[in-house]
């Protein structure tokens, strides 16, 4: 049987056209530094790329700068302007996390999400310069937050607002209202070793310095390939119309003592967090990997270890409940068969574990 590839929110499987591409592009890498023939064609390549990532975002290409990976866009979203108070949900991916030290933590309610009402307290009681950084859908649980009313209340207040979309593109209409914005290419078809911060205010200070790539936010002789396979995906993200396949999914696994982590909420119609209380979350990767499923936990550490959810520990999820919940994240080919046969092996680890 063929195997069933359920982790798209940790990298969505090469778009065919893409794949399609490579091979014509790997006889145009010059450096696009360079001024010869060579040299114009990886320019061209990084130009278009940036042109259609722009679009994507609903930018200006000039306000696109590539970086390795959605990770370092954060980074520089966030050290990028040292001098401001820095804002972050509690639920945010551990590159806005671990990005600043001095980041402080916006407390998020049951389902996940902040209110709008709470940022605005936190930032009328500080009279500094902020930055506030909040992502649009979470990686573990897909629940939504409220970006334009997010948004809109920092900058009521004069503060930048940085918005991590990385898991929107092809789900979900791309978030608007935001200072700076950051895109993963492995998160939507392209390949692993691309990455962007759109800006549409204020620019970052560059955090890698060197030749004057990127309008000197960026140095570092541009990832042609990467960037080419990026611009290719982004041009062919579909932005409504996600196949309705979660809720009988969901429905299924409640219906067999599955627990819904962030129900109630607005969520990516792709990612299904559930609980399968009293069988840990290590156990049940393993089986359903070993019955031709990948599916992760939202917990898995770059390690490959399990620990605790910082989101769902954020959410009040207790810690036995959270140590038993995997994320079964889909893509737009994923077929209800495939998520039929995905809910019978978890159904056969819930009855042998009742
Ligand atoms: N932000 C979110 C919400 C993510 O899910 C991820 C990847 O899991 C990242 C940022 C980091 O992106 P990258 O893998 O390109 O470094």
């Amino acid at each position: 049987m063929a195997r069933v590839y359920l982790d798209h929110n940790a990298t969505a499987p090469l778009r065919p056209e893409v794949r399609d591409a490579i091979p014509g592009w790997l006889g145009r890498l010059g450096n696009p530094s360079s001024v010869h023939a060579e040299g114009r064609g990886a320019r061209r390549l990084v130009e278009e790329a940036r042109a259609q990532v722009a679009a994507l975002a609903g930018a200006k290409p000039e306000r696109v700068v590539f970086t390795a990976s959605g990770t370092e866009a954060n980074n520089l979203a966030l050290r990028g302007f040292p001098d401001r108070r820095l804002l972050v949900s509690a639920v945010e991916h551990a590159s806005v996390l671990a990005a600043r030290p001095d980041a402080e933590l916006l407390p998020v309610d049951g389902l996940g999400r902040v209110d709008p009402a709470v940022l605005a307290a936190a930032l009328a009681g500080d009279p500094r310069p902020a930055l506030v950084s909040i992502m649009a859908a979470n990686n573990e649980t897909g629940v939504l937050q409220p970006v334009s009313e997010l948004a809109a209340a920092a900058r009521g207040t004069g503060a930048l607002f940085h918005c991590d979309a990385v898991q929107m593109p092809g789900r979900l209409p791309m978030p608007g209202g935001w200072d700076l914005l950051t895109l993963s290419a492995h998160k939507l078809g392209g390949l692993t070793g691309a990455g962007a911060l759109v800006l549409a205010g204020a620019d970052p200070a560059a955090l890698v310095r060197g030749g004057g790539q990127e309008r000197g936010r960026r140095a570092g002789t541009e990832g042609v390939l990467a960037i080419a396979a990026f611009g290719l995906a982004a041009s062919l993200v579909e932005a409504e119309g996600f196949p309705d396949l979660r809720a009988a999914l969901e429905s299924t696994l409640v219906a067999n003592g599955g627990k819904i982590l962030g129900a109630g909420a607005e969520r990516l119609p792709n990612t299904v967090c559930v609980a399968l209380p009293g069988v840990a979350a290590e156990t049940q990767l393993m089986a359903l990997d070993l019955a031709g499923f990948a599916i992760s936990s939202g917990s898995a550490c770059s390690s490959g270890k399990v620990g605790r959810s910082h989101v769902l520990a954020a959410m009040g999820v207790g810690p036995d409940l959270a140590g038993s919940a995997i994320r079964v994240s889909f893509g737009r080919l994923t077929t209800a068969q495939d998520l039929t046969r995905f809910a019978a092996a978890w159904i056969g680890l819930a009855r042998k574990a009742a």
